[in-house]
């Protein structure tokens, strides 16, 4: 655990397309950041919810897959310095001084000026099985998601679940993967119907098995490396699915956690926002992207990339008291070191 908090001139929670954008926004009126996310990996929804899907709604890009706005975001933030801490969900809150010390689950603290709260609908964590040990296999043999396809090239993988996810992935991964089977306690997907007519070309051919009416029972294997799932019918009976990896696609589940109990007020489980300047109720405190609301708010990211502007300049004077802040275009001031 650390000791001294780092010192930085904002705290950001939540690393999704709009806390990016923030750190952007904020470097440019030449303010410092950290930047916190549950998940392990930047990019929010469009990288944990739909990394291989085109949005057609961002100003300048008639199309761009999801994954691929992430890393221009990261890259456009990159110059700014940002230090990012994964991984962990922020779980407190405190005052020192002037400044507030925010903390995440695995003890790392920050203390910042002034705090942005870009956290989505929540800190993003899958819904685990309950296997014996499956913490060791995580990260290793064991995916919550798939970050690029090219992982699984070669192995033999077994999926979990009956929805969107489990049907879409067992479809993509069937053109590079060894063996893809799925596992679901019925018979029946929940899917789109294109995706479950794709499933079942598959299953025809033999490219995708279908292990129904199964559900997980353990993993076989050590050292974090699979050697089998097992799997059991509804009467208990186990078989072995000889495997490199697991995926168990049972959602993900966002909680809002310790941020609700911070004294911010809320609006349907929104931060109520002031529209001009993303303030919350709490001076200091700052909601941008689609934790935020106020009349008239839509959830989209370039709403988000528009409320982080306004934050950072509302957040200037709190970093900078006394200095005074002209509006600049990006094309006047320039970029560190350009
Ligand atoms: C399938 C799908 C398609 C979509 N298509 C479009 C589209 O075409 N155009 C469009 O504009 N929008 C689209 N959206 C919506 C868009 O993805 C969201 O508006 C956008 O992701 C909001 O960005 P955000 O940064 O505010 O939040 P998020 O992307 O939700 O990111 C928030 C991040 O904060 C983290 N976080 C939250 N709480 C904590 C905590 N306590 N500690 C640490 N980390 C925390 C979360 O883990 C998460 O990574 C789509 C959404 C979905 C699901």
């Amino acid at each position: 655990m650390d000791t001294d908090p780092h010192q930085t001139d904002v705290a950001i929670i939540g690393a999704g397309p709009v806390g990016l954008f923030a750190v952007f926004e904020c470097g440019m009126l030449d303010m410092s950041c950290h930047v916190f996310d549950a998940l392990d990996m930047p990019g929010g929804q469009c990288a944990a919810l739909y990394p291989e899907k085109p949005i057609y709604d961002i100003p300048g890009y008639p199309r761009i897959d999801a994954a691929l706005l992430v890393e221009r975001l990261a890259e456009q933030a990159a110059p700014f310095g940002p230090i990012y801490h994964l991984g962990h969900a922020v779980t407190g809150l405190d005052r020192d001084a002037d400044r507030f010390v925010i903390s995440n689950a695995a003890g790392a603290r920050v203390a910042a000026r002034a705090v942005v709260i870009a956290a989505g609908g929540g800190a993003f964590g899958p819904n685990r099985p309950p296997l014996a040990g499956i913490e060791a296999f995580e990260g290793k043999s064991v995916f919550y998601l798939v970050r690029r396809r090219e992982d699984f090239r070669g192995k033999r993988i077994v999926i979990a679940g009956g929805g969107d996810s489990a049907v879409d992935w067992a479809v993509s991964l069937a053109e590079v993967a060894e063996r893809v089977m799925i596992v679901h306690r019925r018979a029946k997907f929940r899917a789109a119907p294109g995706s479950l007519a794709r499933l079942r070309q598959l299953t025809e051919a033999g490219r995708v098995e279908l292990v129904t009416p199964y559900q997980l029972a353990g993993l076989d294997g050590a050292d974090g490396r699979l050697d089998a799932v097992i799997v059991a019918d509804l009467a208990g009976n186990e078989s072995r699915l000889e495997a490199d990896c697991l995926l168990p696609f049972f959602g993900l589940a966002t909680q809002l956690g310790s941020l609700a109990h911070w004294g911010l007020a809320f609006d349907d489980n929104r931060i109520a926002v002031e529209p001009a300047t993303c303030a919350t109720s709490r001076a200091g405190i700052f909601a941008i992207g689609d934790i935020a609301v106020y009349p008239g708010k839509l959830k989209l990211i370039l709403s988000g990339f528009a409320e982080a502007a306004a934050a950072a300049h509302a957040i200037h004077p709190l970093v900078h008291p006394g200095e005074a802040l002209h509006f600049e275009y990006s094309t006047t001031k320039g970029l560190p070191g350009s």
